[in-house]
This record gives structure tokens, C-alpha cells and sequence, in this order.
């Protein structure tokens, strides 16, 4: 028996059988389905890529995993070069782990060792905003601030929630900063806690105030990195002193996750002290096949200009919807290859699902919320047809 994830197994639907998938489409015995979800935002080239299949498979035969304890290899190599001559400023220092949530894990335990290190073990809180997703394991709960995730786990010991406003930071730091290690957002956009929205004045000002307060500034881009606000990373608009990257890392191959650390925070580790090592190590860190797939999948998002696709995508799904009205919606927001139409009653989603499959489309909406986190691949008239439906439907329930 399978246990599936956020799920009531007595009343679920049966989940949909797919046999295949190539492009932007799933197959099941009966359709093929534009899926709008990029398997949970990581199937960045779509599935099937011949490109990043070849990769995988000349990599098999030399060999698929060796730990990263005491050896190293070509492909871990290359990725980490990639990755350091990639991001901003000097986000140089690569910590790799199989999942997202391990990385976040990872970077909060560099921001409180950070401190320790120095001798302040009382910077171990830390801040994080309201609806935040950090991922499902236990410290990563705590900074998450989402009841319909975490609900049976309430424990925030040491943990600040925040609506992203720079006087409620400010005021925050000002009276907690002596007991704070890190500040750790989703940047510009908060995805699995509804896919909110902010603005970037807002991050300006927390590195601003993050150094005033000797706080660092972790940004958890598992879900944001790879272009899916529009920019490549938002990370490069303000640069923070810890980056973690999952997801479309891997284009929706094999989980993998890698924590990137700046050269600052990579200093309160290096010492002559043993104490001062991050001691840390997931049995399939650096796994080759995951690095090397990483790898090809940077080179078609470098080659193939994806930041100008993904503008596009925002461009015409901006066009679909900017003259949407619905008394059911509460609002529309899109950011780079992202949609999200919030309803005001998560009745008036019940059955979308069922109605987006009978006209082609998988569609997987949560709570609140129906969205589209594309494929950066999918063409116009796709993504048009993806909007009628999603726009009919309020139509439907009229
Ligand atoms: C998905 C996600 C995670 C967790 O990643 P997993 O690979 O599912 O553990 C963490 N942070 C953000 C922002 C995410 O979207």
C-alpha cells in the first residue's frame, strides 16, 4: 500500500495513473494532460528531455553514486564551479543534500553553528514570515508558519513569524537581535503558503537591517531559483548570506538540493578547532546522476535563453487575465511563470480538478488557491488553453 503525501487517504480520489510524459504532457491510459503543476515546480524542460536523458544515462555507465565522504568526483566538481561562478556575490560555498527541506535544514544549522562558533550560543532564534513554507521535517515546521501543513506539530520554540514589513523587522531585531541567528524568507514569493507576493523593497531593507544586527539573511530559493519569479535568481537583486536551491535544480530528475554559503559564513567555520565543523552529511549528497543532470539543465536554461521565455509566459498570462472578473476570486496574481487565483471560499475549487482533467489540463489546486507554475517550455496556445479553463470554470459555478 502507498501512502500519499498531504492527503486524507480515506476520502482521496484515485490518483490518476500515468504511464508516460513527455513535454509539457502526462499520458494516462486515456489522455494526455497538460500539466500545470511541473511535478511540485521542478520539471522546468518539461519531461523527457533527450538532452538531459543522454546526460543521465552516459553517467550510469561510469558510475551512478559514491559518497561524498573523504572522495570526490568530476560531476560534483563542475556543478559547485558552476554554481559559484552562477549566483551573486560570493555565494561560493557549496553544502549539496537529497532534498529541499534537508538544505533548508542545513542552512539553519550554519546560521546557529555560525554564532556558537564565535562563542554567542544565544543567537539561535530565528525569524521568519507569516505563511512561510520552509519543507516538512521538524525545524523546518517550526519556521514554516502554516496550520494546514503543520498542524499536529505547533513547536516554534525560539522562532518569530512576521508579516514582511520592514518596521515590524526592524522593531523585531531591535529588541531580539542578541538571541537571533538568521533571518530566512522565501523571496518575493511564498509558494506553498499560498503563493504570496512582495515586493523587493522589502528584502533591501532586511539585508540592510540583517547586517545592522549582525543577523544573516538566508534566502530559501528551493522553489523561486531557476527563473520562476522572472529572475534568474532573486537572489540577484539582493544577494543574502546563504542561498538554498532545490527543485528545478535538478529539472525533476532526481531530488537533490544544495545549500550555497558566502564566503563569510564559510570563515566562522574554517578553523583549527574540529568543534567548528559543520557536521552534517546525507548519505546521497552529491549524488553524480543528480549533479550531472543539474548540470545539463543550467546549460539549456543558459542556452536557451529561459529568462526570456518566462517573461513571456508572465506576459501572456497577464494578457488572459487582465480583464478576469470573478465574484468568486479574490485576486489574480502572476510572477514570471507563476499563477496563482486565490478564491474567497476553497468550496469554489471543489471539482476544479475533476473539471480541468475532462477538458485535458492536470491541475492540482490546494486550500485556497488554483495555480499554474508552467513548464518554461509550454507554448502559447497551451498556455492559453490552460487560462480558458481555468477562467470557464468560474463561469461553470456561476
Ligand atoms: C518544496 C520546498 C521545500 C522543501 O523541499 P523538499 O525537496 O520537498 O524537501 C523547501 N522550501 C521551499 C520554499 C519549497 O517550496
Amino acid at each position: 500500500m502507498i501512502w500519499y503525501p498531504y492527503t486524507q487517504m480515506k476520502t482521496m480520489d484515485e490518483p490518476i495513473k500515468i504511464i508516460g510524459a513527455k513535454g509539457i504532457y502526462l499520458h494516462t491510459e486515456t489522455q494526455k494532460l497538460i500539466d500545470t503543476t511541473s511535478s511540485w515546480w521542478s520539471v522546468i524542460h518539461g519531461y523527457n528531455n533527450p538532452e538531459l536523458n543522454a546526460v543521465l544515462k552516459e553517467q550510469i555507465d561510469v558510475f551512478s553514486h559514491v559518497m561524498l565522504g573523504g572522495l570526490t568526483h568530476d560531476p560534483v566538481e563542475k556543478l559547485s564551479d558552476k554554481l559559484k561562478d552562477m549566483l551573486p556575490g560570493d555565494l561560493n560555498y557549496c553544502f549539496y543534500s537529497d532534498s529541499g527541506s534537508v538544505a533548508v535544514e542545513v542552512s539553519l544549522k550554519m546560521a546557529i553553528q555560525y554564532f556558537f562558533n564565535q562563542n554567542k550560543p544565544l543567537k539561535k532564534g530565528i525569524i521568519a514570515l507569516e505563511h512561510a513554507y520552509h519543507g516538512d521535517t521538524f525545524k523546518t515546521m517550526a519556521v514554516g508558519d502554516d496550520e494546514d501543513y503543520h498542524l499536529a506539530f505547533p513547536e516554534k520554540e525560539g522562532v518569530y513569524h512576521i508579516k514582511p514589513d520592514k518596521t515590524l523587522l526592524e522593531n523585531l531585531l531591535i529588541n531580539h537581535h542578541e538571541t537571533v541567528a538568521a533571518f530566512i524568507v522565501e523571496p518575493l514569493l511564498q509558494g506553498a503558503g499560498g503563493m504570496k507576493m512582495y515586493d523587493v523593497s522589502f528584502l533591501e531593507k532586511a539585508k540592510q537591517l540583517c547586517k545592522i544586527y549582525n543577523v544573516l539573511l538566508i534566502f530559501d530559493e528551493v522553489a523561486t531559483g531557476f527563473g520562476r519569479t522572472g529572475h534568474r535568481f532573486v537572489s540577484d537583486l539582493v544577494c543574502p548570506d546563504i542561498i538554498v536551491l532545490g527543485k528545478a535544480l535538478t529539472a525533476g530528475y532526481i531530488g537533490h538540493a544544495v545549500t550555497v554559503a558566502s564566503e563569510k559564513v564559510y570563515r566562522g567555520f574554517y578553523s583549527d578547532n574540529p568543534d567548528h565543523a559543520l557536521m552534517h552529511g546525507p548519505t546521497f549528497m552529491g549524488n553524480p546522476l543528480a549533479c550531472t543532470v543539474a548540470l545539463k539543465s543550467i546549460e539549456i536554461f543558459e542556452r536557451e535563453d529561459y529568462l526570456s521565455k518566462i517573461k513571456h509566459i508572465e506576459t501572456e498570462l497577464k494578457k488572459n487575465f487582465n480583464t478576469f472578473e470573478s465574484n468568486k476570486v479574490k485576486e489574480v496574481r502572476i510572477l514570471g511563470g507563476c499563477l496563482c487565483l486565490e478564491v474567497y471560499d476553497s468550496e469554489d475549487l471543489k471539482g476544479f480538478k475533476q473539471y480541468a482533467l475532462k477538458n485535458g489540463i492536470h491541475s492540482r489546486p490546494f486550500i485556497n488557491y488554483m495555480y499554474g507554475m508552467f513548464p518554461y517550455i509550454i507554448s502559447d496556445d497551451s498556455l492559453n488553453k490552460v487560462c480558458e479553463v481555468y477562467k470557464n470554470w468560474f463561469k461553470e459555478i456561476k
